[in-house]
């Protein structure tokens, strides 16, 4: 008899998100004369770079002809783009990251999702509370944790972001083995400093953990103070892994292309106390299960890099980041509470009661949709996220909504 991995029936389906979808349906209904804005996506709304699509064009001319056409490219990526990546984002940083230290992938979801598969079923997890949710879920599969109750997984750490700690959770109360981290966040759009960061570092450093850093949103980072990296830190090369992806950085979220650091220093234990490079595990995982991102859509990630990519990019950010600073001023000017909208396209808004209550409110007085914070975790509730991902009509005409419905 076929049985399944029973770790899957623990998962918690969202019925938060069925009950948001049947509430807008039954406003659109009722209201059928005015259009629903939605400003809860986590997408990107605007057309790729130019410079990306170019490079795509070219490259699939490239694949038409026997001469230059690409079968199986290398597991880890193609060298040309993990050359600009090292120089980039890293060398350019004064963050000592190689070409071969970075693999390239088709997201970072699958990424995220995928690397605790390297790790002993028996470690203690920490993350962060409220949370993208595929670190909590991977972990859920793969049977680190208990049966859920009251909205949270028994054996799980949970590292809360709250308005008492300013959105940066505190270092774990117990010891722990792996460690998520995600900054800019996603959903509160807080960022952590530099020393804030360190703490985290010098943790994971005494207690033999690992971090597992997800900087997807790093591109939106204005502030020279912060960090874009952890291997901007001393000491993490030895303590972390980094995820970063093309999608909110260029517009790739449907066009896919991410990748994973992994220094070669980074290590973990076997049962005896033997070192075991995580970097030697990443790259048999990736060459047994991956075959790699296509030719013309790692072309197209390289020309982010070109200095019409590098404008273009900018400008693409740039324009979500006006976004989200408008929705910022507006909610703060109908004195609500905000975090995230700099350097970050996210804005976490307290609302002083439920999600649910901002939520219901926000659609039947102005037609605008927000994401509920409860949907992320216990400690989104009382709060929602307002996505800057959207056009700039879109944002005007919702906030001007908001404004006289609550003004
Ligand atoms: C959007 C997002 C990603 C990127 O995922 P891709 O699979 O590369 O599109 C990663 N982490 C977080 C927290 C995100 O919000």
């Amino acid at each position: 008899m076929i049985r399944i991995n029973e770790h899957y029936r623990k998962l918690q389906s969202s019925y938060l998100f069925a009950e948001i979808k049947q509430r807008v349906d039954e406003y659109q209904k009722a209201n059928p004369q005015t259009r629903v804005i939605k400003l809860g996506i986590g997408d990107v709304t605007r057309g790729l770079p130019g410079a990306c699509i170019q490079a795509m064009h070219t490259a699939v001319d490239e694949m038409a002809e026997d001469e230059t056409f690409r079968g199986y490219g290398p597991e880890q990526g193609y060298e040309f783009l993990r050359q600009a990546i090292a120089d980039n984002d890293f060398q350019a940083r004064g963050a000592d990251i190689k070409p071969d230290e970075i693999f390239i992938s088709d997201g970072a979801k699958c990424d995220t999702a995928n690397f605790q598969e390297l790790l002993s079923g028996e470690s203690r997890v920490a993350l962060p509370d409220p949370v993208y949710p595929v670190y909590l879920d991977t972990n859920v599969m793969a049977g680190r944790t208990g049966p859920e109750k009251d909205g949270r997984y028994q054996g799980i750490t949970y590292l809360e972001s709250t308005r008492e700690n300013g959105y940066i959770p505190d270092l774990p109360p117990e010891a722990v083995d792996v460690i998520y981290l995600c900054f800019p966040n996603n959903p509160t759009g807080a960022t952590i400093s530099r020393t804030g960061l360190q703490k985290w570092v010098d943790y994971a450093r005494d207690n033999k953990a690992l971090i597992l850093f997800d900087a997807a949103y790093e591109c939106f980072i204005r502030d020279d103070s912060l960090p874009h990296s952890i291997f901007e830190l001393p000491g993490a090369r030895e303590v972390a892994v980094e995820f970063r992806s093309f999608s909110k950085t260029a517009g790739f979220t449907g066009t896919r292309c991410a990748y994973t650091v992994v220094p070669k220093d980074c290590r973990a234990w076997t049962a005896d106390g033997d070192t075991v490079s995580l970097h030697d595990l990443w790259f048999r995982r990736q060459s047994t299960k991956f075959n790699g991102v296509s030719y013309p859509i790692q072309r197209a990630a390289e020309a982010v890099y070109s200095p019409e990519g590098q404008v273009q990019v900018r400008k693409l950010t740039d324009f979500y980041l006006t976004n989200a600073g408008m929705i910022r001023q507006a909610m703060t000017d109908l004195s609500f509470e905000c975090v995230g909208g700099e350097n970050s396209p996210y804005i976490w808004i307290y609302g002083g009661r439920s999600s649910r209550e901002i939520f219901d409110m926000l659609l039947n007085q102005a037609g605008v949709v927000c994401t509920p914070g409860v949907g992320f975790g216990r400690c989104g509730e009382n709060f929602i996220r307002i996505s800057a991902f959207n056009s700039r009509e879109n944002v005007e005409e919702a906030l001007e909504r908001i404004q006289k419905a609550l003004a």
